[in-house]
């Protein structure tokens, strides 16, 4: 029993290592398990709104040491990149980050602040016993916990160990595309492009340094999110927003944007699905690592409680209530037809702080 830790942690990114970092201030001990030994690959920037630079702050992550630039104002162009307006407020900020030094730093960071981090090995087998968690790993070693907190990203392998249902296993996942570009040096923004049809198109450019990333969030089939892509490229290099030159590589993925909402439970047996696992990703914006985060910072507090419990099953339970009050607003779709608004957030600034806030701080409209 006192080589189990109290929270096994099952995925690096970031939900996994926000939990740990909240864990460890908690003062439990934690196990993360990662299966990457390392992040590597390309850089590619991510933005991250005011709440998720708060939240970052508030564990302890300094934006100069995770290589975190703030952005100030966010400007929203219609559809066709003929028009734009900027919008300016004070409350309409974040950060860009360059997702690799990003997902490193947080993981770095969970190992700073106490927490045991097994990088390179995967989980391959998940037991849940009456009181304690038990993963086999990859490389033949069990590590064995008191619960478990599944933030193995959208497809979550454990989640279905766990007999919970991961948000990649939704019947309808919306489709992101992306592509990244090399531009002059600029400075860290976020500029949105809303798109006025059904499906409900929203696409970002995110800058920071030398490089741009466009890409294209859609809850409708990706025959028609890739539809869409090549003209609003187009349109927007012929704006100026993005440079010429050859087409880049498109990349695609699953979203599991506002699927959380639709998850019937976010609780097992000993543990807590988490992150994009959950369905933690706000259905509006496209943003993940905020929802990811949060969802980590809200699991360690119910588990801090739960381990403390006379039936810690019991206040396990309580996380459902947690996240729906935290992040189930922040998740929705605006409370509002965008269709309908589209006209009219070009032409009244009050409008378009609506869909600025609506978009970086989840508010509705
Ligand atoms: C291309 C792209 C761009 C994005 N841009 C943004 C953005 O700009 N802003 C934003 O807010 N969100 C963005 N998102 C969404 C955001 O990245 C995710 O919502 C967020 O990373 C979710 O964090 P997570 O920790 O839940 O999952 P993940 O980041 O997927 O982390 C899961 C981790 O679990 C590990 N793992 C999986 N299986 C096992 C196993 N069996 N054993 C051990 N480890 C395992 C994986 O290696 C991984 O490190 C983007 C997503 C993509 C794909």
């Amino acid at each position: 029993m006192s080589d189990a830790a109290d929270v096994l942690v099952l995925g690096g990114g970031p939900a996994g290592c926000a939990a740990a970092l909240r864990a460890c201030a908690l003062g439990l001990s934690v196990q993360i398990i990662e299966r990457r030994a390392t992040r590597g690959g390309r850089a590619c920037n991510g933005w991250i709104g005011p709440a998720g630079a708060g939240l970052c702050e508030s564990l302890g992550l300094d934006p100069a040491r995770i290589g975190a630039e703030r952005f100030a104002g966010l400007r929203l162009h219609t559809w066709d990149i003929r028009r734009h307006v900027d919008v300016s407020e004070p409350d309409i900020w974040g950060w860009v980050v360059d997702r690799t030094a990003f997902d490193d730093a947080l993981f770095q960071a969970a190992r700073q602040a106490g927490a045991v981090g097994l990088a390179g090995v995967a989980a391959e087998q998940v037991t849940l016993g009456e009181s304690l968690v038990r993963l086999r790993l990859g490389d033949g070693r069990e590590v064995v916990g008191r619960t478990l907190l599944l933030a193995d990203g959208l497809h979550s392998y454990a989640a279905g160990a766990a007999n919970l249902t991961p948000a990649g296993r939704a019947p309808r996942v919306p489709q992101c595309l992306y592509a990244e570009f090399e531009v002059p040096a600029s400075a860290a923004g976020l500029e949105i492009v809303i798109g006025s049809n059904r499906a409900g198109l929203i696409a970002t450019v995110t800058r920071k340094g030398t490089r741009a990333r466009l890409s294209l969030l859609t809850r409708g089939a990706q025959a028609e999110l890739r539809a869409a892509f090549q003209p609003l490229l187009a349109a927007a290099r012929q704006a100026g927003l993005l440079p010429p030159g050859p087409t880049p590589e498109i990349q695609a993925h699953p979203s599991p944007a506002g699927l959380a909402l639709d998850l019937d439970t976010h609780v097992g047996k000993r543990c807590l699905l988490l992150g994009d696992a959950g369905g933690f990703v706000s259905a509006f914006s496209n943003e993940g690592i905020y929802p990811a985060m949060m969802s980590g910072v809200l699991a360690a507090d119910v588990v801090a409680r739960a381990l403390k419990a006379p039936v810690p099953q019991d206040e396990l339970a309580s996380f459902g209530v947690e996240w729906r009050t935290r992040l189930a607003d922040y998740l929705r779709m605006p409370n509002t037809d965008l269709s309908l608004l589209v006209p009219l957030v070009f032409n009244n600034p009050q409008m378009c702080l609506r869909v600025a806030r609506a978009f970086l701080h989840g508010q509705a409209f």
